[in-house]
């Protein structure tokens, strides 16, 4: 059965990057039928902190990227955090250091440098030195009191795998240095962890971007040794997604902020619009379609169809997509959705007391069709909740519109509403159509624009008669008046 894992760093605010390479494997192992195991990359302790844990932990949450044993949930395979895992590393690590696999080196860096200038090669990285040190060699090093690194020995020849993305790799190994797998004081390295995690994990497909493409020669030399000597069942399959570009073909970046994730939840994106727009970073559900569910995505993903070629990401794009995700939605899930934000701008308290719900179920209908993101309809409703004493005016809005020649269109709208006997959006709508546009002979936009600042504060707003009903007689004429004031 397909074993995925994720397995993000907590270094740092969660990147869309990080999330396009969680949805690819989450797509992969849901259409598989298969189990999704979230482990935590902390094996780096100064540049892991707990708050990157909880902000991945709760973008996932958000995202309904759900996993099936890891973190948080548990599972035969715990602990999930690497910073929990370090007994098991040190006894893989023995393991490797009774084998050929590995050998002890004692090396400094500024050792492997010299000897590099020296010989004039141009190779990076370590050049052997220590593969086949004499036990006399050895002990000199220990008499000098240096403490070895456990570093893996690279095979000779070639490493070829098929990659799920991109096809057959090669990579000749004598241009694959031996890595070490431990530091001097015993704590193993990253380089170590990730396969043997995924060993012990019993992970079928590693599916990740690109940047990690060079290290897989390693790893996978790395996993056929843990093969070897029976602490991995077998190799997995490797995948290698393709990089992200940002603005001017550079990789979007940690700086970039369009790169941040949650962001895209504090701005009142869908999880389903951010979803379906990194979905389409390098996949696509048919050529002519780019709004689908990750339902219809799960349905139809196949990581063979990948694009290995890097794709761009475009925020205005994003933004079409998560509009209509959001026209999609019925509109009591929108509204349930837009309700923390109407809170955290003070729009309605919490609880919502009872007048407001009902003005809530009443406005809704007018914005749902209107938002583009969830943070869209406070500004838009706030007016028609807001007490009278506190409602305020653009101040822009007022200049251009409530002018000489507004407060005359607001004045004759007052004269004709006051009279009206039924305060309903077709009474008002057409008691201001024969006062305005037949009587003053304005045109609409001229007519109705001065009405909107005056009652909803704003040049944009809701539909304006449905608006006043809304409102009521008595606040809308108020606003009428105290607009002329
Ligand atoms: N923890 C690594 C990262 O966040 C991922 C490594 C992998 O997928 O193998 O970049």
């Amino acid at each position: 059965p397909v074993r995925v894992r994720f397995c993000p760093s907590p270094t740092g605010s969660p990147h869309v990057g990080l999330v396009r390479t969680a949805l690819f494997n989450w797509a992969f192992a849901r259409h598989h039928g298969g189990s999704i195991v979230f482990r935590m990359e902390d094996t780096d302790k100064e540049r892991s902190t707990q708050e990157s844990y909880d902000a991945i932990v709760e973008l996932w949450r958000w995202l309904g990227l759900d996993w099936d044993e890891g973190i948080e949930v548990g599972g035969p395979h715990g602990p999930y955090r690497q910073s929990e895992r370090g007994d098991i590393y040190r006894d893989v690590l023995a393991q490797l250091r009774d084998s050929s696999y590995s050998y002890d080196c004692f090396c400094t860096n500024d050792e492997v440098t010299a000897r590099r200038q020296a010989s004039g090669s141009k190779m990076q990285g370590y050049d052997g030195f220590c593969r086949e040190l004499s036990p006399e060699q050895r002990a000199a090093f220990e008499v000098e009191g240096r403490a070895p690194i456990v570093r893996f020995r690279m095979p000779d020849g070639s490493i070829t795998w098929t990659d799920a993305v991109r096809g057959d790799i090669t990579f000749e190994t004598e241009n694959v240095p031996d890595f070490a797998l431990s530091r001097a004081n015993g704590d193993p390295l990253y380089t170590l962890v990730n396969p043997v995690d995924d060993a012990l994990m019993e992970i079928t497909h590693v599916l990740r971007g690109e940047d990690l493409l060079s290290s897989t020669p390693r790893q996978l030399a790395l996993f056929e040794a843990l093969v070897a000597l029976g602490v991995a069942g077998s190799v997995p399959v490797y995948g290698h997604l393709p990089y992200v570009m940002g603005q001017g073909n550079k990789k979007l970046s940690k700086r970039d902020p369009e790169a941040h994730a949650l962001a895209y939840r504090e701005q009142g994106f869908l999880p389903e619009g951010l979803l379906n727009y990194l979905a389409l970073l390098g996949w696509a559900i048919s050529g002519d379609r780019d709004v689908f569910s990750m339902a219809e995505m799960v349905e139809a993903f196949d990581i063979n169809d990948v694009n290995p070629n890097p794709a761009r990401f475009d925020l205005k794009k994003a933004e079409a997509i998560n509009t209509a995700q959001m026209r999609l939605l019925p509109l009591d899930d929108i509204t349930h959705r837009v309700l923390p934000f109407l809170k955290e701008a003070g729009v309605v308290g919490d609880p919502v007391n009872d007048a407001d719900a009902q003005m809530l179920e009443l406005a809704m209908p007018l914005v749902g069709e209107r938002i583009n993101k969830l943070t869209e309809a406070a500004p838009m409703l706030g007016f028609l909740f807001v007490d009278e004493a506190d409602f305020e005016r653009d101040p822009d809005d007022v200049a251009k519109l409530l002018d000489e020649t507004g407060r005359g269109v607001v004045q004759a709208a007052y004269d004709a509403l006051s009279g009206l006997h039924e305060w309903s959006t077709a009474a008002i709508e057409e008691s201001l159509r024969v006062a305005l546009i037949e009587g003053m002979e304005l045109k609409p936009r001229v007519a109705f624009g001065p009405v909107r600042v005056a009652v909803s504060g704003k040049r944009i707003s809701p539909p304006l008669f449905e608006s006043m009903e809304l409102l009521g007689r008595e606040r809308s004429l108020s606003r009428l008046t105290s607009a002329l004031a």
